[in-house]
């Protein structure tokens, strides 16, 4: 490993118990196999010397685990997506302040760049020959473009019941894309046995998840900087591992620690689809053990039955006076076409999940509706028509003549 290669990262330290050990392919404390985490010594950092950083991830490099001369790798360059104020959306709602992020637009549209990237350059440090994952479809995309970029082999596992546009969206970059017979957590399953017996693989979510996981905190300093330098006070999420959610507060908690915004409170909220919703089940509950489930949803994206982070998500949740709420498939297809038809953002069944699961938390009360409130849209909705397109359509099919046009009643 050369010097200085994971910036100012100086260890991986235990979630658990705070073991630390050093900087490795290490995903699992060797004390108590609680999971490992990225442990930072952060030199002072300004607002400005972000702001000159280039438009993407790597204007927090100094935050991630990477060496300073990141760009010069070539890499796919993501992040730095729109902040949009939503208007309509709010105004439909009935929230005066909302904004939406809007991570689809990454370049293999979905938030799944910005971890990709952190465990792209970890691989690179480590020197893995194969860049590999399990995937519910955008991790496979992001996997097999970035290893494309970057001239190292890629190896992806995806269940074979995935929709077809998220298989085409990977196979055209890889010749290895593998379909498990299973769902994900079936092929998770199948992932840690290979990284177990194969030398130099680093599986992007698995042995090198410490530092791919830190990419979800771009996402967090990113909403927090294009607010000009203020954290929200309320911002909803979707749960898949609860990597996300985890590491978006992470983000806002170093951001308190370094000075960079004013320290204030925040609850953040967690969104599943009721059809695999292990987290939202034990937040209503009360209990503090996510009990596994078996997915069916067309929230395939976030149909993870055995959340490696989901208690984390309820501690942050419960702690920030939040919550998890879930909705069904039906409550996602109209919500991906409400996004669609108030702000022209067309996006996929996690992002239906979470613009849902908001206007839900409004409707029962749980979100105050006259605070700040950002909600995150990951994913593009290309990869899912599916889901939407025995919903919409043509209004009338006609005959090419102003009178059969008039009969339509559209104007
Ligand atoms: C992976 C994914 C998520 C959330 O993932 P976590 O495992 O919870 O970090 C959310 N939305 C989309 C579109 C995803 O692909
Ligand atoms: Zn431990």
């Amino acid at each position: 490993m050369r010097h200085g290669a994971f910036g100012n990262a100086t260890a991986l330290a235990c979630r658990e118990c705070g073991h630390q050990v050093a900087l490795g392919p290490h995903y699992a404390c060797p004390e108590c196999f609680g999971p490992l985490e990225i442990a930072y010594d952060f030199p002072a950092v300004t607002r400005a010397e972000i702001e000159a950083g280039p438009r993407n991830i790597w204007r927090y490099k100094a935050l991630l685990p990477v060496p300073s001369d990141i760009e010069e790798s070539p890499n796919m360059e993501p992040g730095f997506t729109r902040l949009l104020k939503a208007h309509n959306l709010g105004a439909t709602l009935g929230i005066d302040n909302l904004w939406v992020k809007d991570d689809s637009t990454n370049p293999t549209n979905s938030f799944k760049d910005r971890v990709v990237a952190c465990a792209l350059s970890a691989a690179r440090e480590f020197g893995s020959t194969v860049f590999a994952c399990p995937s519910t479809g955008n991790l496979a995309n992001a996997v097999a473009a970035a290893g494309a970029r970057a001239g190292i082999k890629t190896v992806v596992f995806i269940p074979s019941d995935l929709e077809q546009p998220k298989q085409v969206n990977s196979a055209v970059y890889t010749d290895s894309l593998v379909a498990v017979n299973g769902n994900y957590d079936d092929v998770n399953r199948l992932a840690s046995e290979i990284a177990g017996e194969e030398e130099g693989w680093a599986f992007v979510n698995v042995n090198v998840r410490p530092y791919y996981a830190e990419g979800s905190k771009t996402l967090g300093y990113e909403i927090a900087e294009q607010l000009g330098w203020r954290l929200p006070d309320q911002i909803v999420i979707p749960v898949a591992s609860g990597s996300q959610l985890t590491k978006v507060h992470k983000a806002f908690q170093e951001l308190i620690s370094l000075g960079l915004v004013e320290d204030k409170p925040y609850k953040v909220y967690g969104a599943q689809a009721t059809g695999c919703s292990p987290v939202s089940v034990a937040y209503k509950a009360g209990v503090d053990a996510i009990r596994p489930v078996k997915p069916a949803t067309i929230a395939k994206s976030l149909a993870i039955g055995n959340p490696a982070d989901g208690v984390y998500v309820l501690d942050i949740c419960r702690e920030t006076g939040g919550s998890v709420e879930d909705i069904t498939d039906e409550e996602v297809r109209a919500a991906i076409v409400l996004l669609a038809r108030t702000e022209g953002i067309f996006t996929e069944t996690a992002g239906g999940t979470t613009v849902g699961v908001l206007k839900k938390l409004v409707e029962s009360g749980a979100l105050d509706p006259t605070l700040e409130t950002v909600v995150i849209n990951t994913g593009h909705g290309l990869k899912t028509l599916d889901a939407v397109a025995g919903s919409v359509g043509p209004a009338a099919t006609i005959d090419p003549s102003y009178a059969a046009f008039t009969r339509t009643e559209i104007v």
